[in-house]
């Protein structure tokens, strides 16, 4: 970098930083950058583009463009040269733009008079939030060094687009994260909670994108690689004694961090003006816009090692984040992109309420914030770039809504809501010990999905019978290295001693697919959902099987146990994976230990496959538990964690219903019990459809018992299978609508 042009471009920096630090209002402050710019580039147009919605670019402040154009001109992503630069976020730069593939001429902008055009996207952390444009008559091409001060100065317009800027109509920039938004997404959980705003992963935001002492934030970017270097080193030394795939994962990871290229861009930045956290932001945006347009599956896989890494530097420079639980907020509500289910397992039941930006609503992140009967809602878009840590919030889990620094009206309205389902929580309070016995005379079994020792309150509190899906997994998921069987009886024991001699269905481990064990080399499958997962790999690699059934079988110590075996598909992987208990039996036994007084092994039907088993099957099994998530996605070749297909199909369609049907006379013709624990067991209107098929036994998280049974006990099943029949009778797709208007008149 030549010195004349790394001073230039200080200085430009220097006076960007003086305009952005007056008191003044947001749309001045823009229109002093784009003079700012044009003088010191010695361009006649400098003009700033932002998003006003995902999709439409809007002119917001010109120097040299017909100042009647802004907040006029618009133009859709992708269209003319300025939309081009968005959407391909990289840098347009021609002599001659009106020759230019895609040029559009806008006339109330007179911008027909210039011929070279130079537009660098304006982007913070691989998200595009604008277009910057340099244009002037004479038809040059921008230098290499003119374009990389461009996108210096874009870095810094960004920093302040996120801190303060919002595209208005014709009106001032204001501020953006002062403003109440409203974010719609779907519901995964009902329920209603209030809080402050706690993010997982929190964005750190940089408050100085530009100095005017390189020196300084020379030596503190330097600093900060070092102690990331030495971060990483620690870590590697680790996991070089515990797990060789990890270190070798980790190594790859070392290597970026002494990558020299990536350190001297950055460091280039620093000279040129930027502050020592920009500079590592930029080089992150750079980076993640790059690659992400690459098709390597290994590149982009780097790209996270990448961000990663510069995440943590930017959490050493600006002390942001360092240690989150214990900036935890009172009400803590978690906001993040995603998460699995041991990252929120580890923040623990303080959390008052998820909101994620994707999610879904049969991943196991999503049943653990189930059991701990929270809202939750999934798919709200930009809820991770709108939330700052600490702002109040309002979930409302029913419709799937999110208020982010509601104002007064929306407040009290939700309080009221709140009030309402205290309300409704009393009412099902008062009939905890009754049971779910209908008008006409069905007693259902209402039982609780658990994986936890932490849930097992829940079946005091709910009125749940027993536990009837007990997902071991989920103890797994949580550890960072794989429990030992001592530690697991141990833990084992405990479960059953809180559930104080009431039947829990121990289901074993079911990993694979969304359950994903950190100390487990990761199965790189096109479709882990059905692939190598749960009993298959019990049965293939049968050592953690045997450990966990022994484990089972301790913990029993002469009391009865139930167990059950995940996503059984034909009946000789039933009999395998029951030879293994007897195997385990056999070394109880050998061993001296006491035997269970009562031991029931069953099956999850979670397949179509399993329904057409051999009688022989249906005779073997103790009992055959409906794992109604899975066997949904199978039936309906819909993916259950794909928002997009798995809301296409309804539980209550009567393909569906009938196949279940199907499943219960089977199980009626061979005596074997037979229950149902996916998810839709615990919605109300499933629940009554299920139970007027002739399902006895249903099991769902805790906070569902109170509801379902509430409804139960106020309906006479044979009418509901009346209007099932009657709408299967008339052709109807699902019979959903006809029991909803019939539920209308019923209570
Ligand atoms: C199911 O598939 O319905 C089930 C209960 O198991 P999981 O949700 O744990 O896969
Ligand atoms: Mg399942």
């Amino acid at each position: 970098m030549p010195h004349r042009f790394e001073s230039e471009s200080r200085k430009l920096l220097g006076r960007l930083r003086e305009a952005l630090a007056a008191d003044n209002e947001g749309q001045t402050r823009l229109d002093e950058v784009v003079q700012l710019i044009a003088s010191s580039m010695g361009t006649e147009v400098c003009s700033i583009y932002l998003f006003r919605d995902t999709e439409t670019l809007e002119l917001c402040a010109t120097k040299g463009l017909a100042a009647e154009a802004v907040h006029q001109t618009r133009m859709r992503l992708g269209e003319g040269l300025v939309g081009r630069t968005a959407k391909s976020r990289t840098v347009t730069n021609t002599a001659d733009a009106p020759a230019a593939k895609g040029f559009r001429y806008m006339p109330e902008t007179g911008e027909e008079r210039f011929s070279s055009f130079c537009g660098v996207p304006i982007q913070r952390l691989g998200e595009v939030l604008g277009v910057l444009v340099v244009q002037s008559k004479d038809a040059r091409k921008y230098t290499p060094d003119e374009v990389y001060a461009l996108e210096i100065v874009a870095m810094v317009i960004a920093e302040m687009t996120e801190l303060g800027a919002f595209v208005g109509e014709g009106a001032a920039l204001s501020a953006r994260h002062q403003q109440p938004v409203m974010l719609r997404g779907s519901s995964a959980q009902e329920g209603a909670s209030e809080g402050q705003v706690f993010l997982h992963e929190p964005r750190v935001v940089v408050t100085n994108p530009i100095s005017d002492d390189p020196e300084t934030e020379l030596s503190r970017l330097c600093e900060a690689i070092d102690q990331l270097r030495k971060s990483v080193d620690n870590m590697l030394v680790g996991a070089r004694t515990v797990d060789a795939d990890q270190a070798q994962v980790l190594e790859a990871y070392r290597m970026f961090a002494n990558s020299s290229s990536w350190v001297k861009r950055m460091e280039e930045d620093v000279k040129n003006g930027l502050s020592a956290e920009a500079a590592v932001e930029k080089e992150q945006s750079l980076a993640r816009a790059r690659l992400s347009k690459s098709g390597d599956a290994y590149l982009r896989e780097r790209l996270h090692d990448l961000d990663d890494l510069s995440n943590r530097l930017l959490r050493t420079l600006t002390g942001q984040g360092a240690d989150a639980q214990a900036d935890m907020p009172d009400n803590p509500i978690l906001v993040a992109r995603n998460i699995g289910p041991g990252e929120l397992l580890e923040y623990g039941k303080k959390i008052k309420g998820i909101v994620l930006e994707e999610g879904s609503v049969g991943s196991h992140a999503t049943i653990v914030a189930r059991a701990w009967a929270i809202p939750l809602i999934i798919n709200a878009k930009g809820v991770t770039r709108e939330a700052l840590n600490g702002d109040t919030i309002l979930v409302d889990g029913e419709q799937g809504i999110a208020h982010l620094r509601p104002d007064e009206t929306v407040h009290s309205a939700f309080r009221d809501k709140i009030a309402m389902q205290t309300r409704a929580q009393e009412r099902y309070a008062s009939i905890r010990d009754l049971p779910a016995q209908t008008k006409c005379g069905s007693v259902i079994s209402l039982q609780m999905n658990a994986g936890l020792i932490a849930d097992l309150p829940s079946l005091e509190g709910s009125g749940a019978e027993g536990v009837g899906l007990f997902r071991t997994e989920l103890q797994f998921l949580i550890r960072n290295q794989m429990p030992r069987r001592a530690e697991l009886s141990a833990l084992y024991s405990r479960v059953l001693a809180a559930a104080g001699g009431k039947r829990v269905a121990f289901r074993t481990l079911d990993i694979g697919s969304d359950k994903v064990l950190p100390y487990m080399k990761p199965n790189d499958e096109p479709n882990p959902a059905m692939g190598w997962r749960a009993i298959r790999v019990g049965l293939d690699k049968p050592g953690v099987l045997r450990m966990q059934l022994q484990a089972l079988l301790r913990a029993a110590n002469g009391q009865p146990l139930t167990t059950m075996f995940p996503f059984i598909t034909q009946i000789s992987e039933f009999r395998d994976a029951k030879a293994e208990m007897d195997k385990a039996i056999a070394r109880e036994t050998k061993l001296g230990h006491p035997l269970p007084s009562k031991l029931e092994v069953g099956a999850m039907l979670e397949t179509p496959s399993l329904a057409y088993a051999p009688d022989a099957f249906f005779e073997e099994v103790d009992f055959i538990s409906i794992g109604g998530n899975d066997l949904k996605q199978f039936f309906f070749a819909a993916d259950r964690e794909n928002e997009r297909v798995r809301k296409r199909y309804d539980t209550l369609d009567i393909s569906f219903l009938s196949f279940i049907e199907q499943v219960i006379k089977r199980c009626a013709a061979t005596n074997t019990p037979v229950s149902f624990c996916g998810e839709d067991a615990g919605r109300p209107v499933e629940a009554l459809c299920l139970a007027a098929l002739g399902l006895r036994t249903l099991s769902m998280r805790p906070a569902s018992v109170g509801p379902v049974k509430h409804l139960l006990r106020r309906i006479d099943l044979t009418e509901v299978k009346a209007i099932m029949d009657e709408a299967i009778a008339r052709g109807d797709q699902s019979v959903r609508r006809a029991v909803s208007d019939w539920l209308v008149y019923q209570v």
